[in-house]
């Protein structure tokens, strides 16, 4: 089992954002901005790009809404939407507000936020999700 079936399952702690049936929203552990966001699928699947294009599209519509919610919560020009995965074998978005073509570096030093500001802007988030 990958480690954000793990996280999607509660066997491992996280920020969350939002979830649905199909999908899973938390914060990532070393962001980039405050508010970077990881969207999953709750099925397995290593590849972003193999899903199947049902899963495939409704991961983007869900990771309009995480964005939608981001936007409103944190200060920025934009979320940008990104994808890797070449360390976490679990197909995954990164969403990251931004205001400069820069912010998107993933060469860029890593945030260090303590839990209690982590946990407040996942609250923050969370509740502009749901409304
Ligand atoms: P990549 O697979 O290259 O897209 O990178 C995986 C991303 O997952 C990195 O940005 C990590 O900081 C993030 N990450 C890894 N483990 C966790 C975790 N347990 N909770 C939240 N984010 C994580």
């Amino acid at each position: 089992m990958t480690i954000f079936s793990k996280i999607i399952k509660g066997e491992i702690p996280c920020y969350k954002i939002a979830e649905d049936d199909n999908f899973f929203a938390f914060l990532d552990i070393n962001p980039l901005a405050k508010g970077h966001t990881l969207v999953i699928p709750k099925i397995e699947e290593d590849y972003l790009f193999n899903l199947d294009d049902e899963t495939l599209a409704g991961m983007i519509v869900f990771s309009k809404k995480v964005a939608l919610a981001i936007g409103k919560t944190i200060t920025c020009n934009r979320v940008g939407l990104t994808v890797i995965g070449l360390e976490v074998p679990h197909a995954h978005i990164h969403l990251i507000p931004i205001t400069r073509e820069s912010d998107m570096n993933f060469g860029n030093a890593k945030l260090k936020l303590d839990k209690e500001e982590m946990a407040e802007i996942a609250r923050k988030i969370q509740l502009a999700f749901s409304i």
